[in-house]
């Protein structure tokens, strides 16, 4: 099994030290940022389990911080705040935070939090690493992006695969094309749903056609389905 891997960000240099060696301690792998816009960035990476976010960061605030992150990733995140002050937690918890910590406080309860998050959440990376998918011969296997076709490795780029896993983890539901959209491609996308059917020609012209068979059906006017 992999070693957890917790992202530190704090501008006090002596906290940050501190929560790292208490975390290596525990068997957590660790990465520090000193400000909110490092933080953001290094928040992004696929893999980054869970991230202890200070709230009083200078430039890019914490609260802009889990903020920005909560439109791409469901990442565990536990604030940090120095301040008794019930708003910013609310505000923090409000906008995509998991849990808070109020400074100073028991290293003890942070990682029984940590450990509870862990254990509940998914991170980045573990939303694509819950195994292998299957419907009829057509096998995708997500810790590795393979899908084979009786076994036979079929070459998929990754917005194909990610499409192809999407529809096959939402089998026997209509997908609309604004569904896929938004689960699939996300906030980066500013295009129109025509970029969907351009990419299920591409899955069918590599599944459907080479291996002739209807695994993708077109519901007219709504939108597409595979079925089990
Ligand atoms: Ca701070």
């Amino acid at each position: 099994m992999d070693k957890k891997k917790i992202l530190i960000v704090e501008d006090e240099q002596k906290i940050a030290r501190f929560l790292e060696l208490e975390l290596k301690y525990e068997g957590y792998e660790v990465d520090i940022a000193n400000n909110g816009r490092d933080g953001l960035e290094k928040g992004k990476a696929e893999d980054v389990d869970l991230i202890i976010l200070d709230l009083m960061l200078p430039g890019l605030s914490g609260i802009e911080v889990c903020r920005r992150l909560r439109q791409t990733s469901e990442v565990p995140i536990i604030m940090l705040t120095a301040k008794d002050d019930i708003s910013d937690k609310v505000t923090g918890l409000d906008i995509g935070a998991d849990d808070y910590m109020t400074k100073p406080f028991a290293v003890e309860e942070l990682l029984a939090r940590i450990r509870v998050l862990l254990k509940r959440t998914k991170s980045n990376k573990d939303r694509t690493d819950l195994g292998t998918l299957e419907i009829g011969r057509l096998k995708l296997c997500k810790n590795n992006y393979k899908v084979e076709f009786d076994g036979e490795l079929i070459e998929l780029t990754k917005k194909e695969f990610e499409l192809l896993e999407f529809m096959m983890l939402n089998k026997n539901i209509v997908l609309t094309r604004e569904k896929i959209l938004d689960k699939v491609w996300g906030y980066d996308y500013f295009g129109d749903t025509n970029i969907i059917d351009v990419y299920i020609r591409y899955l069918r012209s590599k599944i459907d056609q080479k291996y002739n068979i209807n695994l993708i059906e077109t519901v007219r006017g709504v939108g597409y389905i595979i079925r089990d």
